[in-house]
């Protein structure tokens, strides 16, 4: 079986690698990939958005599955396009992507199916949108409609801030088109957790809680990022919470779309929130979350190839999803000076010995593979990872995985899971 793998991050490497362990799967294309992509199968210098390139690679290299890691090319239309091909993909609908497309969209499934989420209004004109933040005053959250890689949101403290936020968006076109229409929505606070599953429009197979660390910084400060280490568990969510919550944010959201002839199909992944009140959904993305992706591939036991074609046939019912009773953490090692401007091309070394080590996986993101070397490519560089038995071994095993990784300028986190590990406690 021919498999071809779209982007080229952390979670790609991890799908491709787990992808792999299958016996039938014979060649894995990877487009654009990466520096660990290249080391499992081969690379096609394609990008995410280009999909009619995605599409003749597909056909013309005969592959039985398309798996889509990120968001991008889904919201495009990459299933469609694929569908009318007759090629399988692993990925929802452009209209199914919507919920990570468009935030108003979202916002509204979200009302419509009777999902817990921040109360909001959808503005198309900034002067309207200007009168409502003067009239509701700070606290109060900005985001741009369409997809900003991550940036579109800003949680204002200040009213000033605030109307800046909308200004940028929406006059200045700071995100372009996605900055044309905005959501401004109630703050929120508590802590947060990741919670994915796989779906096949109607049925469901939850993946264990996790939870991603988007600041840059140590105690979650500085800017926000791709994310900088995930873990799962998330203590946060633990397992006897897991079915009354897929009752509260992913089933309303598969029956809504089911009803409006639109099957969701693929990763659902609801970012949640836990207030005083209780879980509240703040976005919903339509694929894995990288870095949670790696950890959660790090514990998934069934084959992720019979998954993802239960998917797509409406099958998901009949395969047992399970999961290691471990725990799995992930740490980013990033260039130093990521999310601005980092340095590029440094060698990387350490690979081999950190992948040695039982339970530990290092799935590359920005590196290439040139001339028998891995060279740093991106600022989100590697995610090592490990398994262990309960929060702190997996904690502690990763770290020493990192210790054995080296680049010139290497940056990360040193406190990935100290949240989770805090709660247990
Ligand atoms: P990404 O793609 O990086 O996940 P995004 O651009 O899709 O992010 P959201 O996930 O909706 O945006 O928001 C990003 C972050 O902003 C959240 O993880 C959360 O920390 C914060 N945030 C969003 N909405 C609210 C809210 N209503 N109240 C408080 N914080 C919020």
């Amino acid at each position: 079986m021919k498999i071809l793998v779209v982007g080229g991050g952390g979670r790609e490497h991890a799908l491709c690698w787990k992808l792999s362990l299958n016996p039938k799967v014979e060649r894995i294309l990877c487009a654009p990939g990466n520096g660990g992509t290249a080391q499992i199968g081969e690379n096609f210098p394609i990008k995410d958005d280009d999909i009619p390139a995605l599409v003749a690679l597909a056909r013309d290299e005969e592959v039985d599955l398309v798996v889509v890691g990120p968001e991008l090319p889904l919201v495009l239309g990459l299933e469609n396009a694929l569908r009318q091909e007759g090629i399988p993909c692993f990925g929802p609908s452009a209209y199914a992507a919507n919920l990570e497309g468009s935030k108003a969209f979202s916002k509204n499934v979200m009302h419509d199916a009777g999902v817990p989420t921040a109360a909001f209004r959808v503005f198309d004109e900034y002067d309207a949108a200007v009168a409502f933040i003067k009239k509701q005053g700070a606290p109060i959250v900005v985001k741009a409609d369409g997809l900003a890689a991550g940036k579109g949101v800003i949680v204002a403290t200040t009213e000033e801030e605030a109307l800046e936020a909308v200004e940028n968006m929406m006059v200045k076109k700071a995100f372009g088109s996605a900055g044309d229409r905005v959501v401004i929505e109630e703050t929120l606070a508590g802590e947060e957790a990741s919670f994915l599953a796989f779906c096949d429009g109607l049925h469901y197979a939850l993946l264990p809680s996790s939870q991603d660390h988007k600041a840059v910084f140590e105690g979650d400060t500085g800017p926000n990022t791709g994310g900088m280490g995930a873990y799962s568990p998330a203590p946060i969510l633990p397992k006897e919470k897991y079915e009354e919550t897929a009752e509260l944010c992913i089933k309303p959201i598969l029956r809504h779309l089911a009803s409006k002839g639109e099957p969701f199909k693929g990763v659902l992944y609801a970012g949640l929130i836990y207030t005083a009140d209780g879980p509240s959904v703040l976005e919903y993305n339509v694929r894995f979350g990288d870095p949670e992706c790696q950890p959660l591939l790090m514990r998934l036991e069934t084959d992720l190839l019979e998954i993802m074609f239960a998917c797509i046939d409406g099958k998901l019912d009949q395969v047992d999803v399970t999961s290691t009773a471990q725990t799995a953490c992930g740490v980013v090692m990033a260039a130093e000076g990521y999310p601005g401007d980092y340095p590029k091309g440094m060698p990387v070394t350490g690979l081999d010995a950190a992948d040695a080590m039982e339970g530990v996986k290092v799935f590359q993101a920005g590196t290439v593979f040139a001339d028998g070397e891995i060279l740093t490519a991106g600022g989100r560089v590697l995610c090592v990872t490990a398994l262990g038995d309960g929060l702190a071994d997996a904690q502690k095993r990763a770290y020493e995985a990192v210790e054995k990784v080296h680049f010139d300028k290497s940056y990360y986190r040193r406190d990935i899971a100290d949240k989770g590990l805090k709660r247990l406690k």
